[in-house]
Formats: structure tokens, sequence, C-alpha cells
């Protein structure tokens, strides 16, 4: 009888140490990020999928179903694009690199221009051109790399443009800054813009655009 009494409090002691240490462990684990590789599957299985270009085609139909709804005849109306992951696709360098960057494999990568199109931009893309409606691209891409991004362009069927805006190579503003710094100059050349597309959301704030349409981009972010 003393043996199992003791027996039982040696449980209950052993419970209560237990609890101690999972109450002293609970903080840490449950502010504990996701594990990196495993979000990186995540990502890689998603751009990998169907899903995916279905998501992105999702948002470039409804833009189109907008802008065709607010076609002004009494204005010069226009359409702005972003051109990394929304018109080009860079997923083999993205998937190349897991994710990472570096200046210089970026320019060797672009200098290329290898990058595909990404299909339902480059049908948007089409149907606004037979409507006759502007089309700018906007890039947060340095002037220095005007030519293998205008190659890039030409070669997968983007085959006009009204203006190719690129980043000034000493200009620094965050791209959320450049962004609708731009769209204001092309508003007052007397452009009214019906729609802007871009993969980030410092593509699309700031103004100067009737709508925004936002693709999906799970693998960087530029502010
Ligand atoms: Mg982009």
């Amino acid at each position: 009888m003393k043996s199992h009494r003791v027996k039982v409090v040696l449980t209950v002691v052993g419970v209560v140490a237990l609890a101690a240490t999972s109450l002293s462990l609970a903080p840490t684990k449950s502010g504990e990020p996701r594990n990196l590789a495993l979000c990186k599957e995540d990502v890689r299985s998603y751009v990998n999928s169907k899903q995916y270009m279905e998501d992105i085609s999702a948002v470039t139909s409804e833009a189109e179903n907008y802008i065709d709804r607010h076609i002004d005849t009494t204005k010069r109306n226009a359409i702005v694009l972003d051109i990394d992951e929304t018109s080009l696709s860079n997923l083999k360098y993205e998937l190349e690199m897991d994710f990472g960057y570096t200046v210089s494999t970026w320019n060797e990568w672009r200098q290329k221009s290898q990058a595909p199109a990404i299909l339902p931009t480059l049908k948007l893309y089409k149907w606004a051109q037979s409507k006759k409606i502007a089309l700018f691209f906007i890039s947060g891409t340095t002037e220095d790399l005007r030519e293998p991004v205008k190659t890039n362009l030409l070669n997968v069927g983007y085959a006009s443009w009204d203006s190719l805006y690129m980043r000034p190579v000493k200009n620094h503003d965050k791209a959320a800054v450049y962004k609708p710094k731009i769209r204001n100059e092309i508003t007052e050349d007397g452009y009214y813009i019906i729609a802007s597309i871009g993969d980030q959301e410092s593509d699309l704030v700031g103004g100067y655009a009737e709508k925004t349409f936002k693709l999906p981009n799970p693998m960087y972010i530029v502010k």
C-alpha cells in the first residue's frame, strides 16, 4: 500500500513536470514559422500546376470584361501591363535559383531574352490591340536591359506597344513610387488608363488607373 502511494505521488509529479515542460515549449512552438523548405515545396508545386495559369487566366478574363465595358469612345483608352510574372514568365530562372536571386544571374538570364509569354496576358494584350486600346508596359527593370527585354517581348508575340517604360539606372525609388509617377505621366499625356495589371501590389497602388488587377505570384515580392 505504501509503495502504491509512493508510485501515485511520483506519477503526479511526473505529469506536473511534463505539463510544465510543454508549457515552457508552447510559446516557441506556436511562434515558429513554417519550415522554409516546405514553403518552397508548396510554391514549387503551385507554380508547376495547371492551377497557377488558371488563376492568372481568371484575373485576365475579368480584366478583359471590365475593360470592354469601360471603353470610352470619346477618350484615348489605354491599359498598363507590368512585365515580369505578368507579361513574361521567369519561372525557369526562379526554379533554377530555388527562388533565390542575385543581380549577376538575373542580368545573365535577362540577356538571354528567353522568358516565355504568360499566355493569358498575351491573349488579353492581343484582344486589347484588336480594340485599338493603347498599351503601355511599365517595368521596374532598368534601362540598360531595354534591348533584351524588347527582344524578348517581340519574340513571344507582344508585337507592338505605345511605350515601354523602364526604370532609369540611377532611379532607386520603390516600385510603389516609381510606377504611379509613370501612370501619372501617361494620364497627363491625355490617356484614360482603364486598367493596370500586375503581379505585385506595388504595380497597382498609387492611382492613375480606373481599376487594378492583381495576378498571383507566390515567388517573390517587390515593394
Ligand atoms: Mg512583375
